[in-house]
């Protein structure tokens, strides 16, 4: 643990995880009314070095900080991609911000998702609306490595279709043989072939 006073005097490797590393917003993508994605890319041209399950404390200076999950798999590099749901003063300020805009990173925390424990193993992942968000990166993850997982079985649920989030990527996993990908939304207002109802009604429909 590090004291207030190496805060103040230590070298900036002793003091790394309190101060954010500068980073530009390179790519932006409006998701759903609420969610928007950024890709962003660190300022020193490192990688951010995360596992799938980690997230980083978003810094917008003058404005306060807010811990984000990565979105993208650590396979995708150069880039990291943050999925962001304007609820407050951080995430509404972020929402204003394109590409080419600054924020700081600080992170990766967290343990992240014990990937090497389910090498070998079939997956089952469940995911509802924003909680896509961490799992995506997983996801994304294991299909890059294909060959080391068992079944994968994805099912995804979003209170409307209007709330599904990337709809691109959605689409590439119905269409997918490397996984069994399933979809739901609690309830619709227009055109929806798939199931209707809640995320557990799923289940019954899986086979094992
Ligand atoms: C590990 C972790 C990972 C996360 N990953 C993601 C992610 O990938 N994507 C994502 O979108 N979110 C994620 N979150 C949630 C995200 O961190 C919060 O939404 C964010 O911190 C909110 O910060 P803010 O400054 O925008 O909101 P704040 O301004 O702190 O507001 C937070 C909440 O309080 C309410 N509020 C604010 N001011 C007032 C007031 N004056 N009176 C009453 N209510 C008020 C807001 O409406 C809002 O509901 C994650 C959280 C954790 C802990």
């Amino acid at each position: 643990m590090m004291t207030a006073a190496q805060v103040q005097t230590g070298s900036l490797e002793q003091t790394s995880i309190f101060l954010p590393s500068l980073a530009e917003i390179v790519r932006t993508e409006v998701l759903t009314k609420m969610e928007k994605l950024f890709e962003v890319k660190l300022q020193s041209g490192k990688e951010l070095g995360h596992q799938p399950g980690q997230f980083v404390e978003v810094s917008l200076f003058g404005i306060g900080e807010a811990p984000i999950s990565v979105s993208s798999s650590p396979t995708k590099k150069g880039s990291f991609e943050l999925a962001v749901r304007a609820v407050g003063n951080v995430t509404k300020a972020l929402h204003n911000l394109d590409r080419g805009a600054s924020l700081g990173i600080r992170g990766p925390f967290g343990q992240g998702f014990p990937v090497e424990e389910m090498k070998g193993q079939d997956l089952l992942f469940v995911a509802g609306g924003i909680g896509l968000v961490p799992l995506r990166s997983l996801i994304n993850y294991v299909l890059d490595h294909r060959s080391n997982f068992g079944r994968v079985l994805v099912l995804f649920g979003a209170k409307t279709p209007a709330e599904q989030l990337f709809l691109d990527e959605l689409a590439k996993w119905r269409a997918s043989k490397e996984m069994e990908y399933r979809e739901t939304v609690d309830r619709t207002y227009g055109q929806w072939k798939l199931n209707l109802g809640v995320i557990t009604t799923l289940f019954t429909k899986i086979i094992v």
